[in-house]
């Protein structure tokens, strides 16, 4: 009998380590220490691994402060009951300036309608909303130049309602150790804060994970911390130091299990348009995931999954929702078997970072590719 109740779920899914969360987020906040604020991004449905939920368990180690890209999503972590502070970092249509009261939000500023909004609402409320300012010393993206900062300080200076609680700024290349425009940026910010003399008591941030583990003179009050959290190494794992060798844990596991087992003689063309042709008596395993899944057609025969412990070369082109897996060299392979896309199984491992090396990208492409594509679960520890 067939129950209404009877859970089915996808063969594809996306495994969210909470403990690991947990150990990334407690080593960041010692490698700052004390003095320091950790800002945890969540943006971009937290890279991936759900954003309610990350910022749950964020917030069960002492976490209080998010940094979100869109006035919805600070509005769903709100909803969702996280408390704390939620930043809004890309700015707001001047009608929904309110929400920021209703749902005491802080918001990310570079516009003057930004403020006049702002400023209108928090007096109808009878209240003083604190505001950021963002800065672009060389970043090359967001932000009001330094030069127009005393001005801009001193319109929110003049406006009722509105403070100005923090200044920040981003770097470009904080992820390369050697690079030189991160010391340039620094600097930039430094000065720029400066010229404002007493003026200005608030919070300075502008350090995300590369100058959180690279720059430690760059924490200031605070550091953004994005892709330290969810495991991964900005400089995508060419070097590993986080203080005293502490080492960030992957949080994000992918796996699939095999849908067809087959053996084809030498000469078979494999998926659309032959790109790949057995040369000898070959084991294919089907799989039940493709670029639908987020596991890219860039992967078509460059990727490798781990199949009862060892690697298995794709075959030929990924498609929508299969793809194909050389396992001629792994005995045994069975319909049913649990195949591990990104993660580790047994001793053996694949990291973000080396799929996105196969697919010419970075690893936040691929957890938010692979989370925001996927069933997610949520575990605690090894399964
Ligand atoms: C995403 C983001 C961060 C976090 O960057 P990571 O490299 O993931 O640590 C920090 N600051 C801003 C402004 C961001 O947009």
């Amino acid at each position: 009998m067939v129950s209404e109740q009877t859970q089915v779920v996808s063969r594809n899914q996306v495994r969210i380590d909470r403990r690991a969360l947990r150990h990334n987020f407690n080593t960041i906040t010692e490698e700052v220490g004390p003095g320091v604020a950790v800002m945890a991004m969540v943006k971009g449905d937290a890279y991936g691994h759900g954003m309610t939920e990350t910022a749950a368990v964020l917030a069960g180690c002492g976490c209080r402060i998010y940094g979100v890209a869109e006035l919805v999503e600070a509005v769903t972590l709100r909803r969702a009951g996280i408390g704390g502070d939620i930043f809004v970092l890309l700015g707001f249509v001047a009608e929904e300036a309110e929400q920021f009261l209703l749902y005491d939000l802080t918001p990310v500023v570079f516009l003057h309608q930004d403020i006049e909004a702002l400023s209108q609402a928090a007096v109808q409320h009878g209240r003083e909303i604190g505001v950021h300012l963002k800065i672009d010393c060389g970043m090359g993206r967001l932000g009001l130049l330094p030069a127009e900062v005393p001005a801009f300080k001193q319109r929110i200076d003049n406006l009722p309602g509105i403070f100005l609680a923090g200044i920040m700024a981003h770097l470009p290349e904080a992820d390369q150790r050697q690079a030189a425009s991160t010391p340039q940026v620094f600097s930039c910010f430094q000065e720029t804060i400066d010229r404002l003399g007493a003026g200005f008591t608030g919070v300075r941030h502008i350090a995300n994970s590369g100058a959180t583990m690279y720059f430690p003179g760059m924490h200031c009050n605070m550091v953004r911390a994005g892709i330290s959290l969810y495991g991964c190494y900005p400089d995508g794992g060419a070097s590993d130091d986080l203080g005293a060798g502490a080492r960030l844990q992957p949080v994000m596991s992918f796996v699939t299990r095999v849908a067809q087992v087959r053996d084809l003689p030498a000469g078979s063309g494999i998926s659309y348009g032959h790109t790949y042709v057995t040369t000898r008596p070959t084991t294919i395993a089907v799989l039940p995931l493709g670029y639908e899944d987020g596991y890219l057609r860039d992967l078509s025969n460059r990727g490798e999954v781990l199949i009862h412990g060892r690697r298995a070369p794709v075959r030929g082109r990924i498609c929508m929702n299969l793809c194909m897996v050389d396992v001629t060299e792994i005995p045994g392979v069975a319909v049913g078997d649990e195949v591990v896309l990104l993660g580790r199984q047994d001793d053996a491992e694949i990291t973000a970072d080396e799929i996105a090396g196969w697919m010419g990208t970075i690893s936040y492409e691929v957890l938010c590719l692979f989370g925001n594509n996927n069933s997610r679960i949520h575990i605690d520890g090894k399964r």
